[in-house]
């Protein structure tokens, strides 16, 4: 972090001065931090992504295969030397990674539900009649009246804890079609993470717009 401060200013009180404002400090650090993780306008080399909660940087490779690897700090997609050589400009290549981005986040949270919605539906004794994954503009998930549930693939930017309130959110509607008391009352008996999920989604709504 650097300080800025008035030349004449003697270091004691620049001291004092940022140990009274730390916490403000602090706050304004967060909400920062937080301003440049705004989506990407382009997916390209070093753009920041979610992944499971966490800020990746996307990291691109060639090679014979495509491939995506989930590093510490990186995604790393892989494109096949095929698609390199079509890919002469950077609108081409920011297509190419979210059209595998895509179909990535859509195995994932397929993989995901298999195993997840069992056990949260055994626990709820709600089951969907079946389940869909999908891309929505601006929602999570759905459930219609004939008991099918559909969910966005961007849940896999999302922690576990946040995915697992959506999912418990909307096999709660396979009883209740609505946002009535009884709705809430039942998706919080089954979700204790309800409140800061549904938080977590208010201060990240940002991250559900993917670029065009
Ligand atoms: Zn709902």
């Amino acid at each position: 972090m650097l300080v800025r401060a008035p030349v004449y200013m003697p270091l004691l009180s620049i001291e004092r001065f940022l140990l009274q404002k730390s916490a403000w400090l602090q706050q304004k650090i967060t909400e920062q931090a937080q301003n440049r993780q705004i989506p990407p306008l382009v997916f390209a080399e070093g753009v920041p992504i979610y992944y499971l909660g966490e800020v990746k940087t996307i990291a691109i490779k060639y090679a014979m295969n495509k491939a995506v690897k989930v590093c510490n700090e990186q995604l790393e997609i892989t494109l096949s030397y095929r698609q390199q050589k079509k890919l002469t400009t950077s609108e081409q290549l920011h297509q190419a990674i979210k059209t595998y981005l895509a179909s990535f986040f859509k195995r994932q949270l397929e993989y995901y539900l298999s195993t997840r919605l069992p056990v949260l539906s055994e626990q709820i004794g709600l089951y969907p009649t079946a389940n869909k994954v999908r891309f929505y503009k601006s929602r999570w998930g759905s459930c219609n009246n004939r008991g099918e549930l559909q969910f966005n693939y961007l849940l896999m930017m999302l922690p576990t804890w946040v995915i697992d309130y959506v999912i418990i959110h909307e096999l709660c509607h396979l009883q209740y079609l609505n946002h009535s008391k009884e709705f809430w009352s039942l998706v919080h008996r089954h979700c204790i993470n309800t409140d800061n999920a549904k938080k977590w989604l208010k201060q990240h709504q940002h991250i559900l717009s993917w670029p065009a």
